[in-house]
Parts: structure tokens; sequence; C-alpha cells
């Protein structure tokens, strides 16, 4: 799940699986797609 954090006046996007920011909600989801830490259960 991507979570938006205000942090020095600007808008950034956190990855909650690992903790990741990004300045670009885009870029977040499509990190959270590809982010292993959220679910392990597919990895085999
Ligand atoms: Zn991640």
């Amino acid at each position: 799940m991507v979570t938006a954090t205000e942090r020095d006046e600007m808008t950034w996007y956190q990855c909650e699986a690992c903790g990741l920011l990004f300045d670009d909600p885009d870029d977040a989801e499509q990190h959270e797609e590809h982010c292993d830490a959220e679910d392990p259960s597919y990895l085999q």
C-alpha cells in the first residue's frame, strides 16, 4: 500500500511494505506492483 506523507512542505508517497519514498505517486504505485516485501507468498 502507498501512503502520502508531508515532509519539508512536500508530499511524499511511501511504499508501506519496504518504506521507500517517492515524490511521484505514479512511481510509487509502479514500485508497489513489483515490491517483493508486500506479498512474499507469490515468490516460489
Ligand atoms: Zn516497496
